[in-house]
């Protein structure tokens, strides 16, 4: 598949660096509230990518972070306070216990979403060694200084700064000489703060070279994705509000520590907005997952809706889009329980095939879901593909798309008892990991006449077509 990459500015091939697996960092969610649609929308992207890269017969790895130190509420200085500490002053739950409940919230709104789980979710206050490795490293080298227990980057020692937001260090200098409030400590207003000297009202902290202190947000970043992933990976991926100043940091940190460059191709995704405005707690125009529930609708319809956009533009939410796409979502699911009662055909015809090609085409074309929403509904509708291949492309194609088209096909076959025993059997046995056993059972569904498909809620069967 092809990427755009917002650092090169092109579309770029994503091929394994290691020749066998796609490495993937999503930045992840910072949990002191609930993840709103807006961010489910940049969320859903490193899942997207597995998925068509698995597709393609692909392997991938994902691995995405678990913000629960250090993001402070005003990331372009450092005076801001952390976003766990106060959300712990305002639900009286510890910061730990406020982490717990947001990112178990998190998971299971994705899940609802239809965002596969990441093979790794690492935690940023598990990870402190490691950020403070990287912080040392940066002193050493000369790219970074200690003011009173503050260990501050030095932005002009690394010249590539600017090179992933377009930010120049004339324009930022001009930028920050509005602010009010300017760190005395920092040698330059862009310089910005790698690990940060304990307040004396401060819960959580660690000791350090340089005293008692918390990481900041972007070292964390650095850290981990080098850890899970190694010094040089394949994809990153985040919201557009991520590239300064996050993303932009991580780069100076990972790259002035180990020397040259670690992500192949940065990925960002465009905003939501509603009425026109960028959803965000400030604008108060939140969407939480579980609304949608409480309106009746599909939360995977939601994953519809985002597809009619490109990615990387902005789009539009309304309560009207998502119920035309609950409304199409319900109407493809029902033709596939009608397709899937039609006899199995052993060839696929020429147009079915040439789908087919174009279905890959599009969402391999820097993940073009518009494109394949296309290609699907002329699927759908075309009198030259009949129903038995209808319904083989669409649970293909799902396989990316994540909207459980084959929902009633399934409810529409009532297994018998012996069945219902054998599916509870194979799924003690893949629990236990006893994937030998796993197979043998399949292999028995299989003689059976059924397909055994693995979900997320355990093995499903249906006739087979
Ligand atoms: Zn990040």
């Amino acid at each position: 598949m092809r990427l755009y990459s917002s650092l090169s500015r092109q579309i770029e091939e994503v091929k394994p660096l290691d020749g066998q697996t796609v490495k993937i960092y999503s930045c992840g969610p910072t949990v002191y509230r609930y993840i709103h649609i807006g961010n489910f929308r940049s969320f859903m992207l490193g899942d997207l990518i597995r998925r068509i890269l698995r597709f393609e017969g692909q392997d991938s790895r994902l691995v995405m972070n678990i913000t629960d130190v250090g993001h402070m509420t005003d990331d372009l200085r450092d005076t801001g306070l952390d976003k766990m500490e106060l959300a712990q002053s305002d639900e009286g739950l510890s910061a730990m216990q406020i982490a717990e409940k947001y990112t178990e919230a998190f998971l299971k709104d994705g899940d609802a979403v239809g965002i596969g789980r990441a093979d790794l979710y690492p935690r940023a206050t598990e990870h402190i060694p490691e950020m403070i490795e990287i912080t040392k490293r940066l002193v050493e080298k000369g790219h970074a200084y200690v003011v009173d227990g503050t260990v501050y980057f030095e932005v002009r020692t690394f010249p590539d700064y600017g090179k992933l937001s377009g930010n120049t260090l004339e324009a930022l200098q001009a930028g920050h000489r509005q602010d009010v409030e300017v760190d005395p400590n920092k040698r330059s207003r862009e310089d910005f703060g790698l690990w940060k000297k304990a307040g004396a009202h401060r819960v959580l902290k660690w000791p350090s070279p340089w005293g008692d202190g918390f990481p900041g947000w972007h070292i964390e970043c650095s850290a981990m994705s080098m850890k899970h992933l190694g010094e040089r990976f394949d994809v990153h991926t985040g919201g557009n509000d991520n590239k300064f100043p996050h993303h932009e940091d991580e780069i100076a940190q990972s790259e002035a520590a180990v020397g040259h460059s670690v992500v192949s191709v940065w990925v960002h995704g465009g905003f939501l907005r509603l009425s026109g405005q960028k959803i965000a707690k400030s604008a108060k125009n939140v969407v939480l997952v579980p609304e949608i529930v409480e309106r009746g609708l599909d939360p995977l319809a939601f994953r519809l809706v985002c597809f009619g956009t490109r990615y990387r533009s902005e789009m539009d939410f309304s309560w009207e889009a998502f119920e035309a796409a609950n409304t199409r979502l319900t109407g493809l699911r029902q033709r596939m329980a009608d397709w899937s009662e039609s006899p199995a055909v052993a060839t696929r015809g020429e147009m079915a095939e040439d789908l087919d090609r174009r279905f890959r085409d599009a969402v391999a074309d820097d993940m073009d879901m518009p494109a394949a929403l296309v290609v699907l509904n002329e699927a759908v509708s075309s009198p030259a593909v009949g129903p038995a291949e209808k319904y083989r492309l669409l649970s293909s194609w799902d396989g990316v798309l994540g909207l459980d088209l084959e929902r009633l096909a399934r409810e529409r076959y009532e297994a018998p008892p012996e069945v219902l025993e054998l599916i509870r059997r194979r799924d003690e046995a893949r629990a236990a990991r006893d994937f030998g056993t796993a197979d043998r059972i399949r292999d028995q569904l299989g003689a059976m006449g059924l397909e055994v498909m693995d979900t997320p809620a355990g093995t499903r069967v249906r006739p087979r077509l």
